[in-house]
């Protein structure tokens, strides 16, 4: 089952005062197997980032279509495509991106605190996701009291809260050494194996992008 395709998207970014515009994606497009894992290499402003967005709602394209199932999120209201997104898509980025005044546990929370869900349930869930990433006892520690590693565990299970169906990781990695890297590239594939979560993930790493199934670089506004 196809579970994302993306049609001839286009972005193009209206110049600055009389700059050019900036044409970053021209025409891309991709279809992901669900249960897959896919990398997407490229160059430092080839488009990464952008064509992460627009593939989970965080950003509309210029032209083109993006499918979710069935559902054409790039025609979808701001308002939809919120709702969509938290309930089918997770993110997770370079920064963590954690609330400081908040413990681990409520930051993982937080999602599905916006949803009609019993706060004791979402409690529960949220303690066993910080559990199984071991961090079983790190849940009532602030950001600041973990380690960088530690952080990006957190904002895995927060990515996860909701139980979405797609993983969308955007150099989750950038800001970690070797031994935290390789433990959160084998926590995401085991959830890919365990949850068939699909999983799209941006990186610089040619060494972990070969552990996804499929490799794409992005060069030129278009992806192969
Ligand atoms: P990558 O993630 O591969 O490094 P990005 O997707 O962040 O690349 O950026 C691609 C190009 O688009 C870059 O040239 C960048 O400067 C430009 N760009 C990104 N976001 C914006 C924006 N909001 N407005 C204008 N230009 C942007
Ligand atoms: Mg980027």
């Amino acid at each position: 089952m196809i579970i994302l395709k993306a049609q001839n998207v286009t972005k193009t970014y209206a110049g600055k005062e009389d700059a050019n515009d900036v044409e970053v994606l021209k025409g891309v497009n991709i279809e992901l197997e669900s249960g897959s894992t896919h990398a997407i290499i490229g160059s430092s402003g080839s488009g990464k980032s952008t064509l992460l967005h627009i593939l989970g709602g965080l950003d509309k394209p210029t032209s083109g279509e993006v499918i979710f199932r069935d559902h054409d999120i790039a025609s979808y209201s701001d308002e939809q495509v919120t709702q969509f997104r938290n309930r089918e898509i997770g993110f997770v980025f370079q920064f963590h991106h954690l609330l400081p005044e908040f413990t681990a546990i409520e930051n993982v929370m937080m999602p599905a605190l916006v949803q009609d869900l019993s706060t004791k349930e979402v409690e529960k869930r949220a303690e066993q996701l910080l559990a199984e990433f071991g961090l079983k006892d790190r849940v009532h520690h602030r950001p600041s009291m973990l380690s960088g590693g530690e952080q990006q565990r957190v904002s895995v299970a927060r990515a996860l809260i909701n139980n979405p169906s797609l993983l969308l990781a955007d150099e989750p990695s950038g800001n970690l050494d070797e031994n935290n890297t390789s433990i959160l590239i084998d926590l995401l594939l085991s959830l890919n194996k365990e949850r068939e979560l699909t999983i799209i993930l941006v990186t610089h790493d040619p060494i972990l992008a070969q552990k996804c199934t499929y490799v794409h670089t992005i060069k030129n506004g278009v992806i192969d």
